[in-house]
């Protein structure tokens, strides 16, 4: 049952919260629903779960059509700029920006369709190769262009840790992330605010709760492995 899933999982971002000396209040369970049927959405929804996670531009066109109730879609995948259009207007954020040039296509979507598009600035904190995201240093320069794009809010930072046997190795990588988030902060840059921290998945999550997550992004914890050979 995904909902007993969803809330063992909350029950542990909890948890985790208060070991952290933090308001569970604080933190988004977003259930990333990429690959799974609406059903299985349908079922969370019943249990007042709102917050929902999307790789594929494509899928979020047909799940939105296909469940018109008001929910926070989260767009989390890569982004092509020319699916820009499908993203901006049905998610309420797109936590994978790793490009100027993206930026400026939501920039220049989100002015056509009078809109704010909330943003996350997507981080490869641990350099990996097969990684999208930019460097710390990358991700303060894309913030600073933000300057002058007055249809973008970019409201924080991203990032998908590396895939540890210890999540505990990880712990490092998200006090980073944190640390970052809070530099930026400081700028004071337009904007930009830096009040949400996107990071933690299945294997981590409890770990990014402690080091300062508001996001943290669960799929097989709620829905189980995923089934990618019946795709194109
Ligand atoms: C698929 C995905 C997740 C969820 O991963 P699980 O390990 O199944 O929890 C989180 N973030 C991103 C960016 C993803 O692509």
């Amino acid at each position: 049952m995904v909902s007993e899933n969803y809330k063992e999982v909350r029950k542990r971002v909890d948890e985790a919260c208060l070991r952290a000396g933090r308001d569970p209040k604080e933190v988004t369970l977003v259930a990333v629903s990429k690959t799974k049927p609406c059903e299985m959405i349908r079922e969370l929804m019943a249990c007042g779960v709102k917050d929902f996670g999307e790789n594929y531009a494509q899928e979020l066109v047909s799940k939105t059509e296909e469940i018109t109730d008001p929910l926070n879609w989260h767009f989390i995948g890569n982004l092509q700029r020319n699916k820009v259009k499908y993203v901006v207007g049905r998610a309420c954020m797109i936590h994978s920006v790793s490009s100027l040039k993206l930026l400026q296509e939501i920039q220049k979507e989100a002015a056509k369709k009078q809109l704010i598009m909330s943003v996350l600035i997507e981080v490869n904190i641990a350099g990996e190769q097969t990684k999208t995201g930019l460097t710390e240093e990358e991700a303060v320069e894309l913030c600073r262009h933000a300057e002058d794009m007055d249809h973008v809010s970019i409201r924080g930072l991203m990032t998908s840790a590396p895939l540890v046997e210890n999540p505990e190795d990880n712990r490092a990588y998200f006090h980073e992330m944190n640390a970052l988030r809070m530099r930026i902060d400081s700028l004071h840059l337009p904007n930009v605010s830096m009040e949400e921290l996107s990071m933690g998945m299945t294997h981590d999550f409890e770990i990014a709760v402690e080091e300062g997550a508001t996001l943290v992004r669960v799929g097989t914890a709620i829905f189980g492995a995923r089934d990618y050979s019946h795709k194109a």
